[in-house]
């Protein structure tokens, strides 16, 4: 099975897509996007994500746009599944074995809240083997730029290792590194560890490659787009 993935810059612009309707320019710019990834013609359908831990079912046949959902699970060939993000991480999921995808757009609350479990277990519903899964991470924010509130610091209780304290000015500020958590929970899941790669670039630290929420706070939202397709 082949499984082809990427992840936008901004070289092509935003790819957010509102639930209020399309907004012509990100129509545009995403019809550039699939152009030049020989996504052209092709069913993508897209996950409008709401920092949840809900999961999807997509067929060719569905709309292609699903709000409501972070994450995207199929097992056609031919259709695309994407999520848009700027500093959340997409997380993609590949059963090349039984012929089954999954895509999940993850920030802290949907990775501490269980979305990688949800796409594991979805993908086994429909015949995979967490065995045969590999995921890959994509570009997110790195702990340096990922601060953290003291009251969120609960939240990762279950991973001192991903926490660090900067003091500064008489005053300590906490960062969490997400990538690590991401990794204990995917292994957790069931994934060997040999099969979780990830990307290391920080979409904060990129301002000339990639939209940061959390570094630009732009009125309208700008996003990354991540897709994956079987292609056959
Ligand atoms: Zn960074």
């Amino acid at each position: 099975m082949e499984v082809k993935k990427g992840y936008s810059d901004r070289s092509f612009g935003s790819m957010y897509l509102s639930e209020d309707g399309p907004n012509e320019e990100s129509v545009r710019n995403r019809g550039r996007f699939f152009d030049s990834i020989g996504l052209s013609g092709k069913v993508v359908v897209a996950a409008g994500p709401v920092h949840g831990i809900g999961t999807a079912f997509v067929h060719a046949e569905d709309p292609t746009y699903i709000p409501g959902t972070d994450a995207l699970i199929t097992r056609e060939i031919g259709v695309a599944l994407s999520v848009t993000g700027a500093d959340c991480f997409p997380i993609y999921f590949e059963d090349s074995a039984t012929g089954v995808i999954g895509l999940a757009h993850a920030g802290w609350r949907g990775i501490v809240g269980g979305i990688i479990e949800n796409v594991v277990s979805g993908m086994i519903t429909v015949g995979a083997d967490p065995a045969n899964v590999r995921l890959h991470v994509g570009p997110g924010i790195c702990s340096r730029h990922f601060e953290i509130r003291a009251d969120v610091l609960g939240y990762f209780s279950d991973y001192p290792d991903a926490i660090s304290r900067v003091s500064h000015d008489g005053h300590t500020t906490y960062h969490a590194d997400l990538r690590h958590v991401i990794r204990c929970r995917s292994i957790a899941a069931g994934i060997s560890d040999a099969c979780v790669s990830e990307s290391d670039e920080c979409t904060f630290c990129l301002p000339d490659r990639y939209y940061s929420y959390r570094r630009d706070h732009p009125s309208a939202l700008e996003t990354q787009l991540a897709y994956i397709i079987m292609t056959g």
